[in-house]
């Protein structure tokens, strides 16, 4: 279990101001100078040394992500920063926090990560939906643009840097990070073909890197306290602090940092207050998001919430959303009504996730009221793997995961509907 003294978000739960000066006395902005006078070479080393990962979802090294941009930015094509605020994901709910009660680790991250990859400047996308937190984060903004913090000469450091908020209108799609940019840049969020790569050409056609929120916010924290303090939190190749987000049937739903790896028991005992009913009352867990497949309770009890722990169960640990269901859920009922999400959100640039995703949507309904044919789960099985990996984006796949991880999990749930409404006795019963 993370010591207090490891915790990173001092002020998620907004027990203290957000402002400038409450921020300060909580140790952000403390010579930041220094830290970017290690160079811009040095900071990227640092956080590779970190083990940091993405905290979006997908856990890409975010170092690495960093030194894929320019060292000398070409002339008339400045780099950018593009700071993901979207957080649009069912479950997901931690970006909002530290916006809301620590947005200066989020700001003063931003001016560190831009100096280290060398940006003019950064963009945060913030989701539309999200209005006080927004107002939060201009007003945040402003106080660091009144102490010099940012604009020319930011923080005294001799670079100069410039942050801009924009709002987004309450599109899913425009999480994904070119849809992001397209949106950003005042056209229709759709996602881009890949490559080019956003390091290659992003916004405005510049180098661009795309990060999410918490990513950026834990890094003036990492840079002050070290690589090595970072590396040593957590597994392998899984390290430092997390924000779960733990939802649905457990006593005492919330936002907490944690250290990666921490067995889901512990997790759910330490700060879930445990499982509504108990523990044998726990059915199954999307353990990272709306996205990632379920896994059943027996396989999850233990397992390690990090990257690589969740990934050998055949699910993901995402942006560590965790929504727990008890034995009450109508877990065909609940996977129906994440496909309806995933269809109401296709952006329809791409045929196997425009029609794909309503087909599926359609047959998952029917399954719910049992009224189809056995044959029909495998067919459906089928239709997600061709969608699966066919698309311009990951929706796709989002799509098409807890879909496969129903069946992969609840196969018998599904056929025991369909025998149910035809009045017949599945064939293992029958054969009794
Ligand atoms: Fe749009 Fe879906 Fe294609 Fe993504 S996968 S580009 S959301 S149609």
């Amino acid at each position: 279990m993370l010591a207090d003294k490891d915790r990173i978000f001092t002020n998620i739960y907004g027990f203290q101001p957000w402002n400038l000066d409450s921020a300060i006395r909580r140790g952000d902005w403390d010579d930041t100078k220094a830290l970017m006078a290690r160079g811009q070479d040095q900071l990227i080393e640092d956080i590779k040394a970190s083990g940091l990962r993405g905290r979006g979802g997908a856990g890409f090294p975010t170092g690495m992500k960093w030194s894929f941009m320019p060292k000398e930015p070409k002339p008339g094509k400045p780099s950018f920063l593009l700071i993901n605020a979207d957080e649009s994901e069912p479950g997901s709910c931690k970006d909002r926090e530290i916006i809301r009660h620590d947005p200066h680790k989020l700001i003063e991250g931003a001016l560190i990560a831009g100096f280290a990859m060398r940006a003019r400047a950064a963009y945060i996308y913030i989701r539309g939906e999200f209005i006080r937190e927004a107002e939060t984060l201009f007003a945040a903004v402003a106080e660091a643009y009144d102490r010099g913090l940012l604009g020319k000469n930011a923080a005294g450091s001799g670079y100069d840097f410039d942050v801009f908020v924009h709002r987004g209108a309450g599109a899913y799609i425009c999480g994904e990070e070119t849809a992001q940019i397209e949106s950003l840049e005042g056209k229709k969020g759709q996602p881009r073909l890949k490559p080019p790569f956003p390091a290659g050409a992003g916004l405005y056609g510049c180098p661009t890197t795309v990060n999410n929120v918490e990513s950026i916010a834990v890094v003036p924290t990492i840079l002050r306290r070290g690589p090595s303090w970072f590396a040593g939190i957590g597994r392998d190749k899984n390290q430092g602090t997390k924000l779960f987000q733990l939802s649905g049937h457990i006593n005492t739903p919330c936002v907490v940092e944690e250290e990666m790896g921490i067995s889901f028991r512990e997790l759910i005992e330490k700060h879930g207050g445990g499982i509504r009913g108990g523990w044998d009352n726990l059915l199954a867990v999307i353990p990272g998001g709306s996205s990632v497949p379920l896994v059943p309770a027996a396989q999850i009890i233990d397992a390690p919430m990090d990257f690589d722990g969740l990934k050998a169960l055949g699910s993901g640990l995402g942006t560590a959303a965790v929504i727990v269901m008890d034995k009450s859920t109508d877990v065909v009922r609940a996977i129906s009504r994440i496909s309806y999400f995933y269809k109401h959100e296709s952006c329809g640039q791409c045929t196997p996730c425009r029609e794909g995703t309503g087909w599926m949507w359609r047959v998952m309904e029917r399954l719910r009221e049992g009224n189809a044919d056995i044959s029909e789960i495998d067919m459906l099985d089928e239709v997600s793997r061709q969608i699966e990996g066919h698309t311009i984006c990951a929706l796709g796949d989002a799509a098409a995961w807890p879909i496969q991880g129903l069946i992969r999990h609840f196969r018998p749930e599904l056929e025991r509907r369909i025998h149910e409404r035809n009045g017949s006795a599945p064939l293992a019963v029958a054969a009794e």
